[in-house]
């Protein structure tokens, strides 16, 4: 039975795994109650702590990995760890391919304006194809080469580099679900990268799919225990240490930095996942299908958690954002070669039962939260959405994948 947490918008299908208690509140706000409890002060010296013997080794010019993708919290994180933790960092970007000019324009910005070394690995995009056709047929994502690349490319680097330490920013498990306490300061792990970001696939399940071989799939293989071991390896992440709060941080980077935004159609938030054309287009199209709520859902429940979004204003979000068409399947459609209504049939294997019906053809969402509370709702006229600062640039409607881009000048 799909049951919602009384206090924020999640139901307990979350694909993170999430509890909803007697009391019908959910293990993700149970923890994030911590954010107002803890002394976060005491959490930082913690943090500085944890990181003085790395700042302090001579083992080589950088002392840690920070991931950059240009489209969400890798300003904050670059800027707490130059400015506040003072390491140094090399920082890695994994090419999703689905950029946007934002993206592209938030990492040369943000290099040239604090000084950076910087690696990024653009993986042959025929392979990526192919990864992609798997990936969609074996289970219906076309966004598993972008998570994929992007956990493993640090780990990759700073096996290759002897670096041992790679700073991330939210834990998702801590953030989201309450999975764990802040005060665990879980770490990084080959685990939960594969259970939970890689939908359980990790990238030697491709082989053989579609004629990939173990040699196309090298970007996105984790390296083995006795690499990471030999070096010493671990991923920290900062919300442990750090109060997290996604909007205040990025208006913070719009103010120093003049971090770009970019409006999305399916939420409201534009300061998160701007580097790409799909994350916000159909891939979350095809996370409503699978998953009975989208990334609005998300937004909405961090939104509700640190108080700037009243329960029944996001319910009437939900439901006006899971219903806006995304424009992005034509773009989608051509590059990998699969007619639009072959791609829609594809994701359609995908949609789960427990939140769709078919009536008279059509698919039927069923049991949403606005449907089964919609009495407070249809009282209220109003809706008021958090407000999200616009410092946009001007970007053409993305007819291609642009895998390099000059950014933009700098002023
Ligand atoms: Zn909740």
């Amino acid at each position: 039975m799909i049951i919602y947490c009384r206090k924020c918008a999640y139901h307990n299908f979350h694909p993170l795994n999430l509890y909803i208690d007697n009391d019908g509140i959910c293990s993700g706000c149970k923890i994030h109650e911590e954010k107002d409890i803890l002394d976060w002060k005491a959490r930082e010296e913690k943090l500085l702590k944890i990181v003085k013997p790395y700042s302090e080794s001579k083992r080589g010019i950088h002392n840690c990995i920070v991931p950059i993708s240009g489209g969400k919290d890798s300003y904050f994180i670059i800027d707490y760890v130059k400015n506040t933790l003072k390491l140094h960092p090399l920082v890695v970007s994994h090419n999703i391919h689905y950029n946007t000019f934002t993206g592209h324009a938030n990492i040369a910005n943000i290099q040239s304006k604090i000084g950076l070394d910087y690696i990024s690995q653009t993986t042959n995009p025929e392979i990526v194809k192919k990864i992609t056709r798997a990936t969609l047929k074996k289970f219906g994502s076309i966004y598993w080469h972008c998570i994929s690349g992007q956990t493993v490319l640090p780990v990759q680097i700073a096996s290759k580099f002897k670096i041992p330490l790679i700073i991330w920013g939210a834990h998702q498990g801590v953030d989201q679900v309450g999975m764990f306490s802040h005060l665990d300061e879980v770490e990084m792990t080959r685990k939960y990268r594969k259970e939970h970001d890689l939908m359980n696939f990790e990238a030697e399940d491709l082989i053989g799919i579609g004629g990939l071989k173990r040699d196309d799939l090298e970007h996105f293989i984790y390296p083995n225990d006795r690499e990471i071991e030999a070096t010493g390896i671990r991923g920290i992440y900062l919300n442990n240490y750090v109060r997290w709060d996604s909007k205040s941080q990025h208006e913070k980077m719009i103010a120093k930095y003049d971090y770009k935004t970019k409006k999305q159609d399916r939420t409201f938030d534009n300061y998160n996942d701007v580097n790409s054309i799909h994350y916000s287009g159909l891939h979350d199209y095809i996370k409503f299908i699978k998953h009975g709520y989208s990334k609005i859902t998300d937004h909405c429940t961090r939104e509700i958690r640190l108080k700037r979004l009243k329960r029944s204003d996001a319910i009437k979000l939900i439901e006006k954002y899971n219903n806006v068409k995304f424009k992005d399947l034509d773009l989608f459609s051509k590059w990998i070669n699969i007619s639009k209504k072959d791609l829609l049939k594809t994701i359609d294997q995908f949609r789960n039962k427990n939140f769709w019906y078919k009536k008279n053809n059509k698919w039927i969402n069923k049991n949403f939260i606005f449907q089964i509370e919609n009495k407070i709702n249809n009282k209220k006229k109003k809706i008021n959405t958090p407000v999200f600062i616009n410092n946009q640039i001007n970007e053409e409607n993305n007819n291609q994948y642009d895998l390099v881009n000059r950014g933009w000048i700098i002023k």
